[in-house]
């Protein structure tokens, strides 16, 4: 049966269930963009935020976020541009850089192309070492991404990062964090991670609350280019076992659960920033001194930053000099 949008005469394309909407092409970009405004105003992201670096990977999460952010900082005359790591994966990374070029040309917005290969590295080089580095890949990964945006960041004078993080993110890295009990990581996870002057940018998450499914109509309805492939290292790949791995299993659970309860997750979430983190001691950056080779905060007991020590170390195992 076909119903009309909550708000117009036109017919719903989509259901919002945990607001109890129904929306048509128009309101359902309208609501998208309208909440995640909302999420910035809320936590207070954009506060004296005179230039915006914005992280697109060329997935449908950061390429909705350049979208919205373009929109959103052009009212409010914040200047931004987007930045996108070249992680070296062959057959994907070329696609990323192209599909974020072509999305930033569009937009007019000013795009910078950070090559991982610049450190005399790739994440392909990080694969094949996985089990000398005694570390998975996502995690390096994820470990470089951080620190290159920071740093290009503190580069350009960006007074926040804007990253793509989805609802199903936050609460598939929150139940993770809170298996295995790490709750450092979980004080991580908030709408917004404070900076510090000259050392670390802020981190903001404007699509905090979006689920991943309101993003990927929302690139859809407006055309937008979006990578198509998935990262040959991510666990989606690898489905073909009899036994899924287990992020990739709670993810499929939990996005199960939410559409048999629709807004568990949401009030998940929310709960979590209103009532559990406040009682968590978020601590401020730990005692740092500055890398002895990058000048980057550490508080390594070796002066070396996480990225410098892995960095060198597959740099090492590369050329031989080290088993
Ligand atoms: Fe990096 Fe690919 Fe892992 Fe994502 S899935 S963290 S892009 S290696
Ligand atoms: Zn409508
Ligand atoms: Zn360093």
């Amino acid at each position: 049966m076909k119903h009309s949008c909550t708000f117009c005469t036109e017919e719903a394309i989509v259901s919002v269930p945990h607001r109890g909407l129904r929306l048509c092409r128009y309101h359902f970009i309208n609501y998208v963009e309208t909440e995640v405004e909302n999420v910035i105003a809320r936590y207070s992201m954009l506060e004296d935020v005179r230039k915006l670096l914005v992280a697109v990977s060329g997935g449908k999460d950061s390429v909705a976020l350049l979208h919205i952010l373009s929109k959103i900082c052009e009212r409010k005359k914040i200047d931004i541009i987007a930045v996108t790591i070249d992680l070296g994966i062959e057959g994907y990374s070329d696609e990323c850089v192209r599909v974020a070029r072509e999305l930033c040309h569009m937009l007019g917005i000013r795009h910078v192309i950070l090559r991982v290969s610049d450190h005399g590295f790739t994440i392909d080089d990080v694969k094949e070492l996985e089990h000398r580095l005694r570390r998975p890949v996502c995690a390096v990964c994820g470990l470089v991404k951080r620190y290159l945006l920071n740093k290009v960041a503190l580069q350009e004078r960006c007074d926040a990062i804007a990253t793509g993080h989805n609802l199903i993110d936050v609460a598939q890295y929150l139940v993770i964090n809170f298996l295995s009990g790490n709750l450092e990581a979980m004080q991580k996870l908030l709408p917004v991670t404070p900076g510090e002057e000259g050392v670390l940018v802020r981190r903001i998450r404007p699509l905090y609350f979006i689920h991943e499914k309101e993003t990927k109509l929302y690139v859809e309805l407006l055309g937008l280019p979006v990578v198509q492939r998935v990262c040959p290292y991510s666990e989606r790949q690898t489905r073909h076992r009899r036994k899924p791995p287990f992020q990739e299993y709670l993810r499929a659970m939990l996005l199960d659960l939410d559409d048999r309860y629709p807004g568990t997750l949401f009030h998940f979430v929310e709960n979590f920033v209103r009532k559990v983190a406040p009682v968590l001691r978020i601590e401020s950056l730990k005692e740092y001194t500055k890398c002895k080779i990058c000048g980057l905060p550490t508080s390594r007991s070796d002066g070396i930053c996480a990225f410098c020590h892995i960095a060198g170390l597959i740099r090492e195992l590369k050329s031989g000099r080290r088993n």
